[in-house]
């Protein structure tokens, strides 16, 4: 075993087939044992209930190397809580909490080789998945289901430092006022790839979407929570229960008030409101926090005083301070590390 030779410090990111992927079958009411697979692909049968009515959830965590040779992941707890309520919100059996952190146990140490080493700038990407094997045609749940864990090696999102980018707001709405917006299912993906795809033709990096009952409120964008700093440098968060609940976003929170002892106001936040702050930045767990120089609404543009050359004061130091925790080079609150070898 030794390392696989790539050139870790510019590979980018996109899919890499790693040695091992996890994978556990629920068959008859019950998951198996689980265990650690060779074969990437997956067969499906033609009318299996993820191929008709998409039930599907997903996450995503990082896996780092630290400077000591261990190998840890952030905060895997919350990620194991999260799919087990979206896959009860998708009608599927939930994958047990501790099963799916000594999943992830297994699946990083059975790619160690594949792990960016210390001083990479790159991580291992792992995505928990579970959808639907069983057969359906009439509109119900499937009675069978597969909970599968790959990983990829990645880069920095951002080569060279975040660059700010400047966001649009969608014509189209994210998710229904008490729809699946909450929920990490592939299903709110889908809907999002056609403003996506008009955002970037425009020269737009994302879509920022509002709240879809009355398009005052900022929801997220779509695939990361939005964050503002206002003119007392308060931290400003928006609140609504159809916004996916960030670790990151979450993460940032703790940092803002208990390591750079900013206020924080996490409440409704209205799109009228933007024009006062000073900084935005958006969160998940692929870029950390992308600073955010400018914002579009039609014929409102929006250019924030951090500017189009760097991230915001406030901004960089979240940032900072978060993957200084996630790269062991600042001490963590107690539980949000898991040494896995
Ligand atoms: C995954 C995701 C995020 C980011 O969540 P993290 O836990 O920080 O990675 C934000 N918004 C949406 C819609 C997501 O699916």
């Amino acid at each position: 075993m030794a390392k696989k030779n790539l050139d870790w410090g510019n590979i980018g990111f996109s899919y890499m087939p790693t040695d091992k992927r996890y994978v556990s079958n629920w068959k008859a009411g019950a998951w198996d044992d689980g265990a650690l697979i060779d074969d990437p692909n997956v067969t499906l049968n033609e009318s299996a209930g993820m191929l008709q009515y998409c039930q599907q959830v997903f996450e995503g965590l990082k896996a780092y190397t630290w400077e000591d040779g261990s190998v840890v992941c952030f905060r895997p707890d919350l990620n194991a809580e999260r799919i087990y309520n979206s896959a009860k919100r998708i009608e599927m059996p939930p994958f047990p909490k501790e099963k799916f952190l000594e999943a992830i146990d297994a699946v990083v140490k059975g790619n160690i080789d594949w792990v960016p080493p210390y001083g990479s700038g790159a991580s291992l990407y792992i995505r928990p998945y579970e959808f639907a094997t069983g057969v359906v045609i009439g509109v119900k749940p499937a009675d069978e289901y597969q909970f599968r864990i790959f990983t990829t090696p990645v880069g920095p999102y951002y080569k060279g430092g975040a660059n700010p980018i400047a966001i649009i707001v969608s014509d189209f709405d994210r998710a229904a006022p008490r729809g699946t917006g909450a929920v990490k299912a592939g299903l709110n993906y889908a809907m999002s790839l056609h403003s996506s795809v008009l955002a970037h033709s425009a020269g737009y990096a994302e879509n920022l979407y509002l709240d879809p009952a009355t398009r005052t409120y900022v929801e997220e964008t779509g695939g990361s929570n939005a964050i503002f700093v206002d003119e007392n440098n308060t931290l400003v968060v928006p609140k609504s229960p159809s916004i996916l609940p960030s670790i990151t976003r979450r993460s940032i929170v703790y940092v803002a008030e208990h390591y750079l002892h900013l206020k924080v106001d996490e409440r409704p936040v209205k799109f009228s409101e933007i024009k006062g702050f000073k900084e935005c930045g958006l969160c998940g767990t692929a870029a950390v926090i992308s600073p955010v120089g400018r914002i579009v609404n039609g014929d409102e543009v929006i250019n924030l005083p951090s500017g189009m050359d760097k991230a915001g004061e406030v901004i960089g130091e979240l940032y900072d301070t978060l993957t200084g925790i996630q790269t062991g080079k600042k001490e963590a609150p107690e539980g949000w590390i898991r040494h896995i070898c």
